[in-house]
């Protein structure tokens, strides 16, 4: 190919991506195909991670069925409704549903489990069912795009609160910052860290200011994290991180 030809070519995918991402739609998708670095499918220690619709959802077997930490992005989550029917799961098995907050990458999914009890953290109710905006930049500019919200109840969990689903214990830890009501849960040794602390593959630490309503606020909640015993993070993006509480005292530079 020409020198000229090429330089068509470059300014053409230039402009068809610049306009893929000035309409909304675009964005999402871009967004939404960002492979995670750790593939789509993560099976350990009886914990599952499907990465569906740009974000990872966990599924944790319980005595009654399963739980899932968030929904992912897809309204349609293909891909995690085909790894719950190979772990001989349907989605009425799904009894409930903790989100770690309610950015709709982590609450698309919600609609495809009609028997779930669907649990987030403090004050962010609201968000979950779009009642209000998301006050990171970003987000905000995903949230009129991202389809329906979720229209069912959503019951707050309280800060420090143990919940016990079909026999599994989920300790409730509100660290707000990346959202106002962003929440982990302790699960024996993993904790599902959602979006407030990312998994990035030998590291752990934030994510970019431009995600969050207060990045400063985030940074700060993570202190609380150091009183915890865990091994591991899976969080909203990264995947899993092992060794994380080692980690997350070199990142808070103690
Ligand atoms: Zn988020």
């Amino acid at each position: 190919m020409s020198k000229g030809r090429r330089t068509l070519l470059k300014t053409v995918l230039g402009v068809v991506l610049g306009l893929a991402l000035l309409c909304g739609g675009g964005l999402i998708w871009l967004v939404r195909s960002v492979p995670s670095p750790q593939g789509d499918l993560i099976e350990v220690d009886g914990l599952a991670g499907v990465h569906t619709g740009g974000a990872w959802v966990w599924v944790v077997r319980t005595a009654e069925g399963a739980v899932l930490v968030d929904s992912g992005g897809a309204t349609e989550p293909t891909a995690l409704l085909a790894q719950l029917e190979r772990m001989g799961l349907t989605p009425d098995d799904i009894h409930t549903v903790l989100l770690t907050h309610g950015h709709s990458d982590h609450t698309a999914g919600l609609g495809a489990f009609p028997e779930a009890e669907v649990i987030a953290g403090p004050g962010e109710a609201a968000l979950v069912r779009g009642e209000k905006p998301p006050g990171g930049a970003l987000p905000r500019m995903f949230s009129g795009m991202a389809g329906h919200p979720w229209e069912g109840q959503v019951r707050e969990a309280r800060d420090g609160e143990v919940l016990v689903l079909g026999g599994e214990a989920f300790q409730v830890i509100h660290v707000p910052g990346h959202t106002g009501g962003s929440t982990m849960y302790l699960w024996r040794d993993t904790l599902f860290s959602g979006d407030s602390l990312g998994a990035f593959g030998g590291t752990v630490g934030l994510l970019p200011a431009l995600f969050a309503d207060d990045i400063d606020q985030n940074r700060a909640s993570l202190h609380k994290l150091l009183d915890l015993e865990f091994a591991r993070i899976a969080d909203g993006h990264g995947g899993l991180e092992e060794n994380a509480k080692d980690k997350l005292h070199a990142f808070l530079g103690g």
